[in-house]
């Protein structure tokens, strides 16, 4: 298998979530995982969340409870098993299920023996759920006829010790690819491994914390120094705008991981962009796509030195906002006083959203839950400071924003009866921030999506 070969798909919890879920896993996989594609799962969608229950019924010593998830998960996955392939296949994995399942069991029942459910403990009853969903949707695999192998991502994903939510150690999964995933790629078509888990160097079963299976998928790529990253997931990609605002709203193609994250910071609810950082690092692009209509094209985010045509890609809108206007009366000391003013923020911290500072002026946006008293008070002391309620950013985000101020004058004309009280452009190549009322929050988002995606 030559490098950059491999191709990385992520499904959540949703995505294997049944048989017919794990049959759609199976067909997008065979038609855009490449050659000997690596395939990263989540536990069935609200299996964590049993787990977690079962964990905290231990911890409060309620056996009877704890056993009682235990029963659940095991009708639930074997009826899986059940739909997805008949009595006499020999592809079946009941045994291998029969064995986790009965691991989980006993370690719950040594657990309560014991009297002490340590987080350690807890890490290992959550991966349960990742280690069931990966065993059976091998068997999906296996059932269409594809020679699938199945690894251990815990002899991958080497993490330190904070349990719940542990560190993984780059350096000591990059040679894993090598070691551990190229030799079971060698001899099969296809690899499963389970996203959220791993161990510590000494071998104990760590977790990444919630929703980590991403994070994992971006680490099996650096491992693998895969072609492509693929998080399937339940939406389009990344959106132009919020489609419960915009309803025209469509995927974003292509957009730098800086773009992402810029959204995400505004509040877009995108996969965190930082638990991809370490596949962007390494230049492997990260793709997300939607296994509900696995033909659209989904949205590549792209490392920052891949050279993306300027304009606009997406628009998103953080409300809850209050504008303060802060003017000195100090003639002769503006600057200074003006830089106390705002030092002040951080002081009492409030941190700033926004800010746009002149001479003997500034106008900062921060939100209403991080405002207070003691901070107004202070700034008075020393400042004229007005205070402008329910206000909001509207945040473009794009390419080329600064070498290319003629993009501007579209979201200007765009929202030329709605009043800018403050405008910052040019600090970044990536955001423009439109600070508006939040009452012309959505007619503005509205005019800006027509106007920047007809
Ligand atoms: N199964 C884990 C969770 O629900 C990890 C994931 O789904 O990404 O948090
Ligand atoms: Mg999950």
């Amino acid at each position: 298998m030559s490098e950059r070969d491999t191709i990385v798909l992520k499904f959540g919890g949703t995505s294997v979530r049944d048989a017919d879920a794990m049959r759609r896993v199976v067909k997008i996989t065979k038609e855009n995982g490449g050659q000997t594609p690596v395939v990263v799962t989540s536990a069935c969608a609200g299996v964590t969340n049993d787990l977690v229950a079962c964990g905290n019924f231990c911890v409060e010593r309620n056996e009877a409870e704890a056993i009682t998830i235990i029963d659940k998960l095991t009708e639930r996955h074997l009826g899986i098993l059940d739909d997805l392939c008949h009595d006499g296949s020999p592809h079946r994995c009941d045994r291998q299920l029969g064995l986790l399942l009965d691991e989980l069991r006993q370690l719950v029942r040594g657990v309560m023996l014991l009297g002490e459910t340590t987080p350690r403990a807890i890490d290992t009853i959550l991966s349960f759920g990742e280690r069931l969903s990966s065993t059976i949707l091998t068997t999906a695999f296996r059932e269409a006829g594809i020679n699938t192998g199945l690894a251990d991502s815990r002899q991958v994903i080497s993490t330190d010790g904070t349990h719940g939510s542990a560190l993984p150690i780059i350096s000591a999964i990059e040679p894993k690819g090598s070691e551990v995933i190229q030799p079971l790629q060698k001899s099969h078509d296809v690899v499963i491994a389970q996203g959220f888990i791993g161990s510590t160097l000494e071998g104990v079963t760590t977790t990444i914390g919630r929703g980590g299976s991403d994070h994992s998928a971006a680490l099996f790529g650096v491992a693998l120094g895969a072609k492509e990253i693929q998080i399937w997931t339940d939406v389009d990609g990344v959106m132009t705008a919020d489609p419960r605002l915009v309803p025209e709203a469509k995927a974003v193609p292509e957009m730098t991981f800086t773009e992402a994250r810029e959204l995400a910071w505004f509040g877009a609810k995108i996969i965190h962009p930082d638990t991809i950082l370490p596949a962007l690092a390494k230049h492997i692009p990260v793709v997300i796509r939607n296994s509900h209509s696995p033909s659209a094209p989904g949205t590549r985010i792209c490392p920052d030195d891949h050279s993306l045509s300027p304009g606009f890609h997406s628009l998103t809108i953080k409300r809850d906002l209050i504008l303060v206007e802060i003017a000195t009366r100090n003639p002769g000391m503006e600057r200074e006083v003006l830089d106390r003013a705002i030092g002040l923020f951080a002081h009492y911290q409030a941190p700033i959203e926004c800010a746009v500072i002149a001479e003997s002026r500034a106008s900062v946006l921060v939100s209403k839950s991080v405002w207070n008293d003691r901070l107004h008070v202070r700034i008075e002391s020393i400042c004229n400071v007005e205070i402008r309620k329910e206000m909001a950013i509207l945040c473009l985000i794009g390419s080329g924003l600064r070498d290319t101020p003629a993009l501007l004058s579209l979201p200007l004309t765009a929202l030329h009866n709605i009043p800018i009280r403050l405008l910052a452009a040019g600090s970044s190549d990536h955001v423009v921030l439109l600070g508006i009322d939040e009452a012309d929050g959505d007619n503005g988002l509205q005019a800006l999506h027509e106007a920047l995606f007809p």
